[in-house]
This record gives C-alpha cells, sequence and structure tokens, in this order.
C-alpha cells in the first residue's frame, strides 16, 4: 500500500507565532510549550519502517512542523545518514517545509548536496506577508525569508514557494503573484486559510480553532476567524493568477493548483488530497511517534496510535484509517454529487465543510461557491490544454492562442508604470525586472 507521512521531528516548536497557524497550538497535547524533538530511536524506527513498507523503488520523505530546521543542521544529517542505512537500494527524495528564517549558507549547501526539495513559506510582497508572518513579539519576517530564498537560488538548491491565502493578501492577487515569480523559482503552491474560533470543546483542550467536524462530529455555527479567506476572494484570487498565467507563464511557472486541476481534468487523478475522492493517504507523524489520520486532524479522537508500538504500515492501513479515508466520499452532500464541477472538487478538504445544506444532508464547504467559480472559470482552457496534451502538442501554444483570441488579456503592465505589488517603484524595475 503507497501512503505518505508528514514526519515533524520538531513536533509544534516553531520560532515564529503566524495569526493563522494552526499547528503550534498542538503544544497544549504534549503538555504545553517547550523545544520537542524526535528521539533518535523513534527516528530509526520511523525512517526504517517508511522505507521498507513503500512498495516503490523510490521513497519520498515529508519534513513538516513546526518548525523542523529549530532542530539543527546535524540532526538532518542524522536523518540522511539513517536513510542511506535502511535504504536497501531505494532511492530516497527528501522535501522539507521551512519557513526559512534559520537558513544559512551551511543548510543551502546540506540541501543541495543531499538534494533535498525546500518549501520555504512567503506570502507575498513585505506589507501583505508581515502582516500574519511574524515572530511571538510580533517583529516582521520579511526580509528574513527573502534572503533565504536569494541563498536557495543561489546555491542552486530546488526551492517551491508556499503562500497562505488570507483575507489581506487575497485581495491583492497579481501583486502576489508578480512577486513570486520574482522571488521564487517559477513553482509556486497556494493553499487558504479557513479556520472558526474555538468552541467549547477545542477551548477546554486548551486549542485556540476550532476541531474540524467530521461525519460523525458534524460542525456547529461557529464563524470562521478575520484571517479566513472567504468563497468569493478565494474565486477572485484564483481566477485572476489563472487569467495571467495563462496568458504569460504557461510553461515557465508552475502552479500547483492549475497543475491539479489539469491533472483532474486529464483523468490522471489528483496530487492534492484536498481534491481527491478520498483522504487518508498522507498521516500526519509527531515527534513521539505518535501517528495522526491527517496534518489537519492531529487531535486526540483522530490519533491512530504509536509507531514504536504498532507498526507504522497497519496503523495507515487500519480500518479506522481507511473510514476516515472514505468519510470524504461518503458523506458528499446532494449539492456535490449532482455538481458539473465535482471531478475537479471532489467536495473540497472535509475540514472545510462546515456550511448547512438541505436539511438532513451533510454540510458543505465554506469555500464552494468560490470552487464552483474557479472551476467553471477554468473549464474551458483546462479542456484546450487537455487537447493540446492528447494532441503531442506543446500546452504553451494555448498563450499564443489566448493573445490571437484577446490581445487585451495580456496583463502585462507598461515597465514604466508602478509596480502592482505596492513597492512604490517602476514595474520594471520590481517585479518586471528579467
Ligand atoms: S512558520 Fe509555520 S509552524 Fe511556524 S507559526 Fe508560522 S505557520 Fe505555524
Ligand atoms: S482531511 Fe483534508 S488535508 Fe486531510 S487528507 Fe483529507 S483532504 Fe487532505
Ligand atoms: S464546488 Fe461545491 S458543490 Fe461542487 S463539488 Fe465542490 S464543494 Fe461540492
Amino acid at each position: 500500500m503507497h501512503f505518505q507521512v508528514m514526519a515533524k521531528p520538531a513536533g509544534p516548536s516553531c520560532n515564529l507565532r503566524c495569526s493563522y497557524c494552526f499547528y503550534t497550538e498542538k503544544e497544549s497535547l504534549y503538555g504545553g510549550s517547550g523545544a520537542y524533538r524526535m528521539r533518535e530511536e523513534v527516528l530509526e524506527s520511523f525512517v526504517r519502517q517508511y522505507i521498507a513498507c513503500q512498495p516503490s523503488p523510490k521513497v519520498s520523505f515529508a519534513w513538516q512542523g513546526g518548525e523542523p530546521t529549530l532542530l539543527g543542521l546535524d540532526y538532518f544529517r542524522l536523518i540522511v545518514s539513517l536513510q542511506k542505512k535502511h535504504a536497501n537500494g531505494k532511492v530516497i527524495d527528501n522535501t522539507i517545509q521551512t519557513n526559512g528564517t534559520l537558513l544559512d549558507d551551511a543548510w543551502c549547501r546540506f540541501f543541495r548536496e543531499n538534494n533535498f526539495l525546500v518549501g520555504v513559506s512567503i506570502d507575498g510582497p513585505r506589507k501583505l506577508h508581515d502582516r500574519f508572518r511574524t515572530r511571538a513579539a510580533g517583529t516582521p519576517t520579511f526580509d528574513a525569508v527573502v534572503s533565504a530564498l536569494t541563498l536557495l537560488k543561489g546555491h542552486g538548491v530546488s526551492y517551491n514557494t508556499l503562500t497562505v491565502i488570507n483575507s489581506m493578501n487575497a485581495e491583492q492577487s497579481l501583486a502576489v503573484y508578480r512577486f513570486l515569480k520574482r522571488v521564487g523559482d517559477g513553482h509556486m503552491q497556494f493553499i487558504p486559510a479557513v479556520e472558526r474560533v474555538p468552541g467549547r470543546e477545542t477551548e477546554l483542550l486548551g486549542l485556540a480553532l476550532a476541531m474540524p467536524p467530521t461525519a460523525d462530529k458534524p460542525a456547529t455555527g461557529l464563524p470562521v476567524t478575520d484571517w479566513s479567506v472567504s468563497a468569493e476572494q478565494l474565486a477572485k484570487f484564483y481566477i485572476t493568477v489563472f487569467d495571467e498565467w495563462l496568458c504569460n507563464d504557461v510553461g515557465t511557472v508552475f502552479v500547483q493548483f492549475f497543475d491539479v486541476a489539469l491533472g483532474n481534468w486529464l483523468g490522471a487523478g489528483s496530487g492534492l488530497c484536498q481534491f481527491a475522492p478520498r483522504c487518508g493517504m498522507a498521516g500526519a507523524l509527531e515527534h513521539n511517534g505518535d501517528l495522526y489520520a491527517c496534518d489537519h486532524y492531529v487531535y486526540p479522537e483522530h490519533k491512530l496510535g504509536n509507531i514504536m508500538e504498532t507498526p507504522l504500515a497497519e496503523l495507515m492501513g487500519s480500518l479506522r484509517q481507511l473510514d476516515f479515508g472514505r468519510a470524504k466520499q461518503d458523506s458528499l452532500p446532494v449539492c456535490c454529487r449532482e455538481c458539473e464541477v465535482l471531478p475537479a472538487c471532489n467536495g473540497d478538504c472535509p475540514k472545510h465543510r462546515f456550511v448547512p445544506t438541505a436539511a438532513g444532508e451533510p454540510e458543505v464547504s465554506y469555500l464552494c461557491s468560490g470552487y464552483r467559480q474557479i472551476f467553471g472559470h477554468m473549464a474551458p482552457y483546462l479542456g484546450k490544454m487537455a487537447s493540446l496534451i492528447r494532441q503531442g502538442r506543446p500546452v504553451p501554444e494555448i498563450m499564443q492562442r489566448m493573445r490571437l483570441q484577446n490581445p487585451s488579456s495580456v496583463a502585462v503592465p507598461g515597465r514604466n508604470s508602478p509596480c502592482s505589488c505596492g513597492s512604490g517603484r517602476k514595474y520594471k524595475r520590481c517585479c518586471g525586472r528579467e
């Protein structure tokens, strides 16, 4: 059975306190704030088991947090040495998701030498990034993150950017996209920030955000936080970025959301669990070996067990995890089952399903109306791109067709106009810099 595990060797420890973070609050499940660190015997057991139970000759590790680089470079050297020890002829690769603030030349050399793919979290130009991504004292992190991106680029490390779409940066889609094009390496990931304020149940656990709904524990009417993106904002964000990308950047800029939509359109399956028919194929491993159903369901009732007591493969293949995975599809409300964009959306992530539908029906995603607009808008173009692929023609040809159809849709501002990212500089000296 093929599955993934997001490993959190530093647990929920982090040197930042982003306003919308859904993970640092997990400290309260492990006895309050502290410097969590996966013990070597837990780490080795995970590495050994994970390699052994993957059926493919290539095994991909994903290191996340909290902030995994808090553990220091020697800890990651240990990880790589354990992977070599237990590889058993398999090819190992690694991805790490980081806030970037602790990266230096030594980290970058290590990533390059060991072929790590590094995901760096950045929310857009300075003002937008520093709105929510701050240290505990509220101090900004933009400069440290941009320095990390420059270092990664300079060292030739493979990296991508991860941007949380929230209520602020969603309003400045083009500024965010053009900025990411400038500082990134052409690979972008976006995730929507959607969380609700805590109810009594989560407050009792010491958690700052509401627990996501499940099929047997439907949502209560808690409001979303003020930094959550609305469905309307998300639609406007993606549609604007998609149109700009379609006219200018197909084949040179890779936006995970668009790739996933195209993959679904071609029937190749979704590379993103959010838009896959089922969940359950990506567990989350805490520092002490506790394994949870998913990164977004790290709560006592979704703990599958501990890999030091029960084998990892047994936990991921357990009836409980299979039920968790199936529930996504089984609990689709009728409006989803009859929806024309269901093959692309698949009802969205269950953690967003807290909006009431018809009486007696399960809840629908809070982002539903957004995804209807987004996938509805993208559909004709995805169809054209899919047709180019089937004919064996280069997908970037679509840009020529777009320009012929509608020359004014080429949304590049004049080189001498003020840049839309709000820097105050001319476009040619800012986001339009080659
Ligand atoms: S960097 Fe990541 S883990 Fe740390 S506070 Fe921000 S969102 Fe949370
Ligand atoms: S609950 Fe959401 S994040 Fe978790 S596996 Fe399902 S779709 Fe993915
Ligand atoms: S767009 Fe809305 S109705 Fe359609 S599948 Fe997605 S969540 Fe369900």
